[in-house]
């Protein structure tokens, strides 16, 4: 995760995009707005895909497919485009964690140890 997080650094700064300054807090009220409009847009369209699975299941079902056959195309059928709306959701994540100083990866070990105690497993 360090090395994507990295990767987006790299990428967004050969892009000259976004180059807000954390002490600051007008620029950076509009950027976190910004981004924050961005990523729940970008999380309505994974949405928007998981739509699409349910609708073209329904419509193949009606042609005789089994459902589960019907699901699995569904799902195949959108892999490539569903994809690429999870990787904007992953791409403003780490513009976030990134002006905020996160390692999304020990953040991730965190909350899931956090977890594992909440259930004690
Ligand atoms: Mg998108």
């Amino acid at each position: 995760m360090k090395n994507v997080q990295a990767y987006y650094q790299t990428f967004q700064e050969e892009m000259g995009w976004d180059k807000v300054d954390p002490q600051d807090f007008q620029s950076s009220k509009e950027f976190l707005l910004y981004i924050h409009m961005l990523l729940t847009t970008e999380v309505a369209e994974v949405a928007e895909e998981f739509r699409t699975i349910l609708y073209r299941t329904k419509d193949l079902t009606e042609t005789g497919m089994d459902q589960n056959a019907a699901f699995i195309q569904a799902k195949q059928e959108v892999r490539e485009s569903l994809g690429k709306e999870l990787a904007d959701c992953l791409a403003y994540l780490c513009k976030l964690a990134n002006y905020f100083d996160y390692d999304l990866e020990d953040e991730l070990r965190s909350k899931l140890e956090e977890i594992r105690g909440k259930y004690k497993k």
